[in-house]
């Protein structure tokens, strides 16, 4: 059974109050709160074993390198990866972005291609492709959304004729809109085009198999999963990420140097320059365990079960316009909405006073706020660890902003 106290009091940030009030955590798309499992696994790594990896012949450092490839198995059976080679630790999804733009963009998309991505894009998976479609002179079309906040299909189908890559959401951090990564990969696929996976908001929600989605590449950040700050992940195809080129020289990457030349590591090192965040990296494989232990379908299941009573409440709060589908089972764990009369920074504030932890503003994504017709929305998102009790708080409050604005 998901039992929601329990699994609470591994998280110690939950018992944290705010004016005396409980605090309620409702930010996890910006990043999820700890477990204390993870907490302490990176501060045994530093008070244990702490050294760098792939160097020392020393014990904690052969500790220490033999953790950190353990967590590459872990992401590689967490998201049904066939090769650990496959598996490159980054830190975060906009890095992944930037290495694959910088990695196969700009050595594949030539003069007049075209590069396609989606409106419903955060900025990390936006702006790598408009800036490399300005850099090589490539076309950037950016594919609409419908009345619901779902991708218009029609558009879609004739964008990818002749591009060379798409990249999209498997969830929006805004709309919450979830695609339907299988179709569009193949779609991509049959069109002969690479097909970029954000999982940012999808793979720390819900089961990810890479090989039934069949996306060339899957990008995601550990610190929205119960990881550190300051790891991610980048997937991608080996026989791609084998064609491409790394996007930062130095250190752990580098095979062998002259003077005039330099040759690669294999992968997945040739694209891990420098010395990593180790601890962030063995927190991920930490993290991973408690979520399979838990089961991402039962957090999926707690999440939509969530998403539904969030849903059902604000509509009984009035005045609130809800953004996106309107259907718990289409959404991602969040919900963003505007307030009537009142900036979502001064709803976002009030909230704050009462404990009630929520985001405001264009959340990373302003062409999307720019299509949605306004500046700014507020978003109330949850995880494995949030209760009903707690939408309770947000509606409670909002009904404090109302009175105070009305
Ligand atoms: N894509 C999506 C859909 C996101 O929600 C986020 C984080 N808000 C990112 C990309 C970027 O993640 P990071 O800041 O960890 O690189």
């Amino acid at each position: 059974m998901f039992d929601v106290e329990k699994i609470r009091k591994d998280f110690p940030v939950l018992r944290e109050k705010v004016n005396g009030k409980p605090l309620a955590y409702l930010d996890s798309a910006a990043t999820s709160q700890r477990p204390k499992q993870v907490i302490e696994a990176v501060g045994r790594f530093y008070s244990t074993y702490n050294a760098n990896v792939h160097r020392g012949l020393y014990g904690i450092a052969e500790e220490a390198t033999l953790r950190y490839e353990e967590a590459r198995g872990k992401v590689k059976l967490f998201i049904n990866a066939p090769d650990t080679r496959e598996i490159i630790f980054t830190k975060n999804t906009t890095e992944c972005s930037n290495v694959i733009m910088r990695g196969w963009g700009e050595k594949f998309v030539k003069k007049g291609d075209k590069v396609v991505t989606t409106i419903l894009e955060h900025h990390s998976n936006f702006v790598p492709w408009q800036q490399l479609a300005k850099r090589v002179g490539a076309k950037f079309e950016v594919v609409g959304i419908g009345a619901d906040g779902t991708l218009d299909e029609a558009e879609l189908e004739r964008a990818l004729r002749g591009a060379k890559l798409f990249a999209f959401s498997a969830a929006s951090n805004v709309t919450g809109t979830l695609n339907d990564t299988r179709k569009l990969c193949r779609l991509a696929r049959e069109n002969g085009v690479v097909s970029v996976v954000d999982g940012a908001q999808s793979v720390p929600s819900m089961p990810t198999d890479v090989k039934r989605m069949g996306c060339d590449f899957l990008t995601f950040s550990g610190h929205k999963m119960l990881a550190p700050f300051g790891v991610g992940v980048l997937y991608g195809r080996a026989e791609l990420l084998e064609r491409m080129d790394p996007f930062m020289y130095g250190s752990e990457m580098i095979r062998s140097v002259t003077r005039t030349k330099s040759e690669w590591s294999e992968l997945p090192y040739k694209f891990e320059a420098g010395t990593p965040d180790v601890a962030a990296v063995i927190g991920i494989g930490v993290a991973i365990d408690y979520l399979k232990r838990l089961g991402m379908g039962n957090v999926l299941a707690h999440e939509r079960s969530l998403v539904s009573y969030v849903l059902k409440e604000l509509a009984a709060v009035g005045g609130l316009e809800i953004i996106g589908p309107a259907d718990a089972k289409k959404r991602a764990a969040l919900v963003a909405f505007t307030l009537k009369g009142v900036h979502p920074h001064d709803v976002a504030a009030m909230l704050a006073e009462d404990g009630v932890c929520v985001r405001s503003g264009h959340h990373c994504a302003m062409p999307l706020h720019e299509r949605l017709g306004r500046p700014a929305s507020t978003r109330a998102s949850v995880y494995l660890y949030n209760k009903n009790a707690e939408i309770d708080m947000l509606v409670e409050s909002l009904q404090r902003v109302k009175r105070a604005f009305g």
